[in-house]
């Protein structure tokens, strides 16, 4: 996708602190981490928004959720503890819009609301 930030990550054309790729996913460190870990896991497929992922998505969905569990063990924060999120669309708060989820760990993170 054309003028979309994260596509280009996926593609090498912006620079990224990569944590993990295979041949689905992304994961890189946040540019402006809100946490010790603070990471976003992407799929390279363009999707703008967990609003728009299909049935077809499912599998897809649940390996980006094991490779941040992955990740998580890896940083050393799994057995404390993490939150994996997603915003969505404007009530969400979600400012890029290509499908992600955030790895937050490394700190006791607040109530959310
Ligand atoms: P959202 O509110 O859409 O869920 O969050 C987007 C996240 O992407 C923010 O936490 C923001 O710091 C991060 N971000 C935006 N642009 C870039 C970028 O160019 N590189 C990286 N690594 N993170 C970015
Ligand atoms: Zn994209």
């Amino acid at each position: 996708m054309p003028d979309c930030i994260f596509c280009k990550i996926a593609a090498g054309e912006i620079p990224a602190s990569v944590v993990y790729e295979d041949d689905e996913i992304l994961a890189f460190e946040d540019i402006h981490p809100v946490a010790p870990v603070h990471i976003l896991l992407i799929p390279r497929r363009h999707l703008p928004s967990l609003d728009e992922a299909g049935e077809d998505s499912g599998p897809l969905l649940g390996r980006v959720l094991l490779a941040a569990a992955r990740i998580a063990r890896e940083k050393g924060i799994a057995s404390r503890g993490y939150r994996v999120l997603t915003n969505c669309n404007a009530d969400g708060g979600q400012e890029v819009f290509h499908l992600h989820f955030h790895l937050l760990g490394g700190r006791r993170l607040r109530a959310l609301g």
